[in-house]
């Protein structure tokens, strides 16, 4: 049976995409722009790709105005594998980063710097099931960088404002694969960002990598080539076969932030959204949220039963009947998660508020 009802995708990854964006990506599919070929059957080194990957760089530059010693990398591999390549590429086995753990992507990036140099994990916690963001930590000395979770994904605690870095030499690196684009930032704060595209920016396959020039070492024979930034610096991030639909989807995502009005916009609704949501939370006597008011996500929000003794279940499939889906919280927290990246849509938030005051009524 084919029911006609609006759904509502508050997975946290890989999660909606705006529906211009769906749009333009089936045409793609089938063919681009009066070549009479699918995007995805054209060469990398074809002069409409090349421009594609051009263009879609340059609205990375223009939305997050990126300065120009940075470089705008796309990447394979996932955020996953830039745990392993940040400090394969700005540390030697003699130097040490330090790491703020905020939740199980932070600890996956410790274990994966751990493998092939020291990370100081210099602030955790982990204690309190990571429902907060640590703020007091001392930094060491001969540090060469300060690794960040911008927004936690699964405990939906996001940075407000970042961390200074009191070494001189070193810089602030972060892993924005679930708030990227969700707000302007300042590039400048940082010596490297990375996010996989699959929460906030496309589908999953591409990762975008921003880099300040001078940490892209060119003398690194030791690794692996593609491990090494240099190698994609060089090569215009086609040194092998790129995922090309991929980055045709981000392009389009990129185009639809700039539809919106930019970041600054994207920031406005997603305060309202976010904010709307927790206020729900609140009044309910149903709900409360684990998180630290302070630190609370405006992308990823999650809220639990009051009453433990209450059927999680029961109000999933409750949701689901409305066309609410993918609410169910991460194993670890429990109880429900809603994500509300970007492409959320405000009637989606006003649906699942709406469900929530109806459930209490009941
Ligand atoms: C999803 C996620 C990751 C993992 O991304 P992959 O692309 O699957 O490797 C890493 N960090 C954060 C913050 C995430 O949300």
């Amino acid at each position: 049976i084919l029911i006609n009802m609006k759904i509502y995708n508050f997975s946290a990854g890989p999660a909606c995409l705006p529906e211009p964006v769906l749009n333009a990506t089936q045409k793609a599919a089938i063919e681009y722009k009066g070549t009479g070929m699918s995007v995805m059957e054209m060469s990398h080194r074809s002069e409409p790709i090349v421009d594609l990957f051009h263009e879609t760089t340059s609205r990375v530059r223009e939305l997050l105005d990126v300065p120009s010693n940075y470089h705008v990398l796309w990447l394979q591999g996932g955020a996953s594998m830039q745990f392993a390549m940040v400090p394969m590429n700005l540390l030697s086995n003699t130097s040490t980063a330090d790491y703020i753990e905020t939740g199980s992507w932070s600890t996956k990036a410790i274990t994966e710097c751990n493998k092939v140099a020291k990370a100081n994990v210099i602030a955790s916690s982990k204690q309190d099931i990571f429902s907060y963001i640590p703020k007091e930590y001392k930094q060491k000395i001969d540090s060469k960088y300060l690794h960040i979770t911008s927004n936690n994904t699964i405990y939906g605690t996001q940075y407000k404002v970042f961390p200074k870095v009191d070494n001189r030499d070193g810089c602030l690196v972060a892993d924005m694969s679930s708030d990227i684009f969700s707000a302007p930032i300042n590039v400048s704060d940082f010596g490297l960002i990375y996010a996989g595209a699959q929460k906030n920016m496309g589908p999953a396959g591409v990762t975008l990598v921003i880099v300040r020039e001078d940490l892209v070492n060119n003398e690194l024979d030791h690794l692996p080539t593609m491990m090494r930034y240099d190698t994609h610096v060089k090569k215009d991030s086609m040194f092998n076969t790129p995922p090309v639909l991929s980055v045709f989807v981000v392009n389009e995502t990129l185009k639809w932030i700039e539809d919106q009005g930019g970041l600054v916009s994207i920031e406005n609704s997603n305060k309202i959204m976010s904010e709307k949501l927790y206020a729900e939370i609140e009044r309910n006597m149903l709900f409360r949220s684990p998180v630290a008011i302070e630190d609370r996500s405006t992308m990823n929000i999650p809220f639990v039963f009051n009453d433990n003794s209450m059927d999680d279940n029961d109000f999933l499939q409750f949701c689901d009947a409305r066309g609410l889906k993918t609410l169910k919280g991460h194993r670890s927290v429990g109880g429900f998660r809603a994500s509300i990246y970007n492409a959320m849509p405000m009637e989606g938030v006003d649906a699942l508020i709406k469900a929530m005051q109806d459930y209490e009524d009941r």
